[in-house]
């Protein structure tokens, strides 16, 4: 008995393998064929293989039946339509995380974005002085900006800070020592560790005081013949609380000039605003870097400053120079259109309009009432869907490694009754996708990181994802 019911499911089993339409046969549907053509064949072909196989082990694993030529040249479809897509995808970022490592950190200012468009689409006076018809610099513009902001004599601008700090290092201080304090010596995120940078840049890591309390004395008694530079490095992701001291900026600026060492800051993110009147804790500015008499500093374009991605060095002219002429320099080179994005970023803070201009800022500036007053829009337009909606008391963060565990107080739409990881699943798979959290069973939506133009199509994705 048990081995006939065996043998039949054998037999149904391979009938159902049977059913399965060839490699050839979905190859050789129009609609395949078109996508072939259309893109390439190798990739569809792919995308085919790929299909049977899922096809196959579902008949062999749950014994399902074998999908027919139309629902696998539709899945084919729909896999090349993604594929294929232009990338990345613009997403909502609803989650009240304000620089969202995961979803490109920090959008840019219409004017940073028209200015990478005009920059992209066609020739520009990059490299070009136009008065001459020399050739010019592509750090002239920006260095300029720079420096007025910051109050230094020189910068350049590299790829990302985690190249600039390398390029820094390794101009001023290979082969030599670079004295840090214990409770610096940190991992930013992503492998970027400070000793291992170090390593790479050919200096050598010497590490004083102790993890939570380092003072000035400790670097002046390391200082020797062999010291090429003191490095600072804001613990940007992280806070030691309670018993700690770290010396001030200014005190071993002081050290180092009186020394003739150099002393190098590593901002994390350029901030050039002060967070204080915005309700959080102080964020070290490059102008305060500045006037504490630092050598030179180090930051990033796309967290607080707002910007794209890109490294700012700034600093002293004789400093400067010696970066800017390193062989590394070259291979971090920053490209034209992170250069316009943040020419066109650098501008804002030059005309005194960050705060109303700058994404990043518009978020963090934005009022509870009038973020409640959006979250209150949203739950009125849900009037009659499934699940519980809500307006609740919140808190976004800044994320990126910027300000840790600093929160802004914030009303987010909460929607509960239903299968939240569901919802933030559906939500996801919305055009455009539509990025929420989910935290006790609820799925929350902050109006704080949400672009003004974007609610329409948030709530046209979430009335989609809620059905009826
Ligand atoms: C974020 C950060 C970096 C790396 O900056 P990227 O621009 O992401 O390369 C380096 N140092 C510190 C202290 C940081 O916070």
């Amino acid at each position: 008995m048990e081995v006939c019911d065996t043998f039949a499911r054998g037999m149904r089993m391979a009938s159902r393998f049977r059913a399965l339409p060839s490699v050839d046969r979905v190859m050789s549907d129009t609609r395949v064929d078109a996508l072939s053509r259309a893109y390439s064949r190798r990739a569809v072909l792919e995308l085919v293989r790929d299909r049977l196989a899922v096809a196959r082990r579902r008949i062999a694993e749950n014994g399902d039946d074998a999908p027919g030529l139309d629902e696998l040249a539709g899945e084919v479809s729909a896999q090349a339509r993604s594929r294929f897509a232009t990338w990345p995808r613009r997403v909502i970022n609803a989650t009240g995380v304000v620089l969202h490592t995961n979803l490109g950190r920090a959008p840019l200012s219409a004017a940073a974005a028209d200015a990478v468009r005009e920059a992209a689409a066609g020739f520009g006076d990059l490299e070009l002085d136009l008065a001459t018809g020399r050739r010019g610099s592509r750090q002239a513009a920006v260095a300029r900006h720079i420096c007025e902001l910051t109050g230094t004599e020189a910068a350049t601008v590299v790829n990302n800070n985690a190249s600039a700090v390398l390029l820094g290092l390794a101009a001023i201080a290979a082969g030599k020592q670079v004295i840090v304090s214990r409770g610096e010596a940190v991992e930013i995120g992503g492998g970027f560790r400070i000793p291992d940078v170090l390593r790479q840049s050919g200096a050598e890591l010497v590490e004083v005081g102790t993890t939570n309390r380092t003072y000035a004395r400790d670097f002046e008694d390391a200082i020797g013949d062999d010291t090429g530079a003191l490095l600072l490095v804001h613990a940007s992701n992280f806070r030691v609380m309670g018993f700690t001291h770290s010396p001030g900026i200014a005190e071993l600026a002081q050290i180092g000039r009186r020394r003739g060492v150099p002393v190098l800051h590593d901002l994390g993110s350029g901030c050039l605003l002060d967070t204080k009147p915005f309700g959080l804790a102080h964020e070290p500015m490059p102008q305060e870097s500045a006037a504490a008499g630092v050598d030179v500093m180090f930051f990033s374009g796309d967290k607080l400053l707002g910007g794209p991605q890109a490294g700012i060095i700034a600093g002293s002219r004789r400093m400067l120079d010696i970066v800017s002429r390193h062989p590394l320099a070259r291979a971090v080179r920053i490209d034209k259109l992170s250069m316009a994005a943040l020419n066109s970023t650098l501008l804002h803070y030059v005309k005194g309009e960050a705060e109303r201009e700058v994404p990043v800022w518009c978020m963090i500036g934005a009022k509870p009432d009038d973020i409640r007053a959006r979250a209150e829009r949203w739950r009125r337009a849900l009037a009659g869907k499934p699940g519980d909606a809500r307006v609740l008391e919140s808190t976004s963060a800044i994320g990126g490694g910027s300000l840790p565990g600093e929160t802004l107080p914030t009303w987010a739409l909460s929607v509960s009754g239903v299968d939240a990881a569901r919802l933030a699943e559906r939500l996801r798979a919305a055009d455009p996708p539509v990025i929420g959290r989910v935290e006790r069973d609820a799925l929350l939506l902050d109006p704080r990181t949400v672009l003004e133009d974007e609610d329409d199509a948030l709530l046209a994705g979430l009335v989609g994802a809620l059905g009826n």
